[in-house]
């Protein structure tokens, strides 16, 4: 048979305080199943020791399959080099490196896996993080929900089992800003939702920044939905029509009343009133044409410098 049942994909960006922690619980769980796992762990351009731990552990342990990427390129990219790079013959399971999604619920995912299920994504029970961030997710993702054209499933992150034909799939998708829990929806087939507690990071401080998410957050919005185009659309509609009722009651008052116009204040607020909305229009059909811009480039996702896979350097690696 080629490749491993099951491939278990991490990105890491700077993780060396979780390392080991990591890999001691991989370690049993693929000590444990009776599954053969391969683990692939992406580096993300990190700039502490968490690559050469990679080197070392790729090197000795086959089990290991290892991706260095030529920079940082973010979370999501990092995931997607993962999710090319994996070798599993039935399915892939994406956990984050700070073991905040306990890899041992593979066998639970595994089991609807053989239920049929392409698409075995986790739905967080309760978050550990502080109450800011917990209410700014759950709000983005209610929001999220209302306005996408596909029906994305709540507070579920990247933390899924895909089977290899969704995987298939999504390997090729080729889109810039990638939104990968709205792409894994997208994709279709059967999914279903697993509830489970996530837990809080194992060691080490969150890579994430909030430019970060936020990015993330404006990525599951423009990739996802029309609402903002059709809310200019509509914005700017509604503009024309206040400016012909006024138009209209300022004639009327003309013949009524024999003289107009005072309205020297009215007239300076609508003009910048309707400047406002002129730019908020602009700024969301830019939002658009950046993609496109980004999209038409056809650049590779990511740069991929060195693999270890079979405790081996590939041909092309030169470290
Ligand atoms: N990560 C990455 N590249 C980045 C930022 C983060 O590969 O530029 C990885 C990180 O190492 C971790 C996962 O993405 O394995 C989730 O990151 P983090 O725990 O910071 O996010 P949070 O759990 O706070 O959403
Ligand atoms: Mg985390």
């Amino acid at each position: 048979m080629e490749g491993p049942q099951i491939s278990i994909v991490a990105p890491l960006y700077n993780e060396s305080e979780s390392f080991p922690h990591l890999v001691s619980r991989l370690n049993a769980l693929m000590d444990s199943s009776d599954l053969t796992i391969e683990v692939v762990l992406v580096d993300d351009g990190s700039r502490d020791t968490t690559p050469v731990m990679m080197q070392q552990l790729a090197l000795t342990d086959e089990r290991y399959h290892c991706v260095f990427l030529s920079r940082n390129y973010g979370h999501q990219t990092a995931l997607s080099a993962g999710l090319a790079s994996a070798r599993a013959t039935e399915a892939v399971m994406v956990i984050d490196g700070d073991l905040q999604d306990p890899p041992e619920l593979l066998s639970e995912f595994y089991k609807h896996y053989q239920e049929g299920y392409d698409v075995v994504y986790a739905v967080r029970r309760q978050r550990k993080e502080g109450w800011l961030k917990r209410m700014a997710y759950h709000t983005f993702y209610r929001i999220l929900r209302s306005i996408s054209y596909i029906d994305i499933p709540l507070d579920s992150g990247d933390f899924s089992l895909i089977s290899r034909r969704a995987l298939d799939v999504l390997n090729r998708m080729p889109e810039e800003s990638r939104y990968i829990r709205g792409m894994r929806t997208w994709i279709g087939f059967r999914q279903i939702g697993i509830p489970y507690e996530r837990s809080g990071r194992v060691a080490g401080s969150p890579k994430y920044s909030f430019k970060m998410l936020w990015r993330l957050a404006y990525n599951g919005i423009f990739n996802f939905s029309e609402a903002p185009i059709s809310f200019i659309t509509r914005l700017g509609v509604f503009a024309i029509s206040v400016a012909v009722i006024y138009l209209i009651a300022t004639i009327i008052k003309r013949f009524v009343y024999g003289h107009v116009p005072e309205g020297f204040t009215a007239l300076l607020f609508i003009i910048i009133w309707f400047s406002g909305v002129q730019l908020v229009a602009l700024g969301i059909i830019g939002e658009y044409v950046l993609r496109i811009f980004f999209q038409v480039k056809g650049r590779p996702l990511f740069v991929i410098k060195d693999e270890i896979i079979n405790g081996q350097y590939t041909a092309s690696s030169r470290d």
